[in-house]
């Protein structure tokens, strides 16, 4: 029997118990580093296939090893298994019991596509050297990838390349969407606190308007993206909240500005931040006043090396031909915390479609559904992976 249609066969007589497992895991979501009965089932699962499992990275983090044969060569593929904060409101058996818990982001189908690579890598074992199997908590914004790092992750599995694999709403089922460089954003929030010295409102003179500065400050803020980064970069800020006074008739001490920043080159972001410094410190010191400016750090750039990302493409023609990979995906304004693990170790992140149905189900909200006729697909995709990269 010809390879692929034997490997096919074989990922397929796991759905059977992949499919029932995914729907457990929907039924029962865990919020970021809460992941602890998703955690145990994984580990369950991770060993009766007969790999070493260390537990307890990033908290509720946990690693599969395999190794096979002599190689030095090593791979690591990652799932995050966290949910979201949203109640659910799909009326399917398998439905949220967890009130107020959704997997909205198909965490639950990354995970059961993982373990079935897992299982087909330990079963077969067509490959020769070490692959990692991350199963990393909070994504949703708690960065579960860089508890996980800190941790010492790649000190205690020092993989040569890592990948990643997200379904998509919106991309049809059957394809397959990645591209050398950036294809996710870096998302960034700031605050000021513009710091005059507050007076009565009919003696502007004997103070420091912090209302005038604040205001010249949220224009010319707007001039660090369209004068001093490339047009051709995108990037964004945002003022967002502006709080200041509580009187008609007295000039207040402080104003305080927040807002975001969405840049996606790690050389823009440091441009932008770099930028909003510069602006505020100059119009503040037009005015006398003083400022506290507070970069609030969000996921970076992700950014997909060249070698990788040509692995990947290889691989995902494998799975789904040539004609159904998008090989020059448009990069995404939102943002993964896949970033830091690209920041240590090269590597690639893939977009796998959910299916277009009409009208949804798009991730984050309460009607989605990951769609479990993809799983043969990824898990296909990360065995594939692993053996042309361990020949
Ligand atoms: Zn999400
Ligand atoms: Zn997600």
């Amino acid at each position: 029997m010809p390879k692929a249609i034997l490997m096919r066969e074989i990922i397929q007589s796991y759905l059977d118990d992949l499919i029932p497992l995914r729907r457990d895991l929907h039924k029962h979501p865990e919020l970021g580093f809460e992941e602890a009965r998703t955690s145990d089932s994984i580990a369950e699962r991770l060993e009766s296939f007969g790999l070493a499992v260390e537990r307890g990275l990033g908290k509720t983090g946990l690693v599969g090893v395999l190794k096979n044969g002599s190689s030095e060569r090593s791979i690591a593929l990652r799932a995050d298994m966290d949910a979201l904060p949203i109640q659910e409101e799909n009326d399917f058996e398998y439905r949220s019991e967890n009130d107020g818990k959704m997997h909205a982001c198909g965490h639950d189908g990354h995970v059961v596509m993982l373990l079935g690579a897992a299982r087909y890598l330990a079963e077969t074992r067509n490959f020769s050297g070490t692959a990692y199997f991350i199963f990393q908590p909070a994504e949703e914004g708690g960065a579960g990838a860089k508890a996980m790092i800190e941790d010492g992750l790649f000190k205690k599995f020092p993989a040569k390349a890592v990948f990643g694999m997200h379904n998509r709403s919106g991309l049809e089922e059957g394809k397959l969407a990645t591209r050398i460089g950036i294809i996710m954003a870096a998302t960034d929030n700031f605050e000021i606190i513009v710091k005059g010295r507050g007076t009565h409102a009919a003696m502007p003179h004997t103070g420091i308007d912090p209302v005038i500065t604040a205001s010249q400050v949220v224009t010319a803020l707007q001039t660090v993206v369209s004068r001093t980064v490339k047009p051709i970069d995108n990037s964004v800020i945002s003022v967002t909240c502006f709080h200041t006074g509580t009187a008609y008739n007295v000039i207040p001490d402080n104003a305080v500005l927040k807002g975001c920043i969405r840049t996606q080159t790690p050389e823009v972001r440091e441009q932008v931040r770099t930028g909003i410094d510069r602006v505020l410190s100059g119009i503040c010191a037009a005015h006398g006043a003083e400022y506290e400016f507070t970069f609030l750090p969000g996921y970076p750039v992700t950014v997909n090396t060249e070698e990788e990302t040509q692995t990947a493409i290889t691989a995902a023609v494998q799975v789904v031909g040539e004609e159904n990979v998008d090989q020059d995906t448009q990069p995404l304004m939102a943002s993964e915390d896949f970033s830091y693990y690209l920041e240590k170790v090269p590597g690639s992140y893939i977009f796998i479609g959910n299916g277009t149905a009409e009208g949804g189900p798009v991730s984050h909200r309460s009607d989605y559904d990951f769609n479990d006729h993809i799983i043969p697909l990824g898990i296909e995709y990360w065995v594939r992976l692993v053996e042309n990269q361990l020949r």
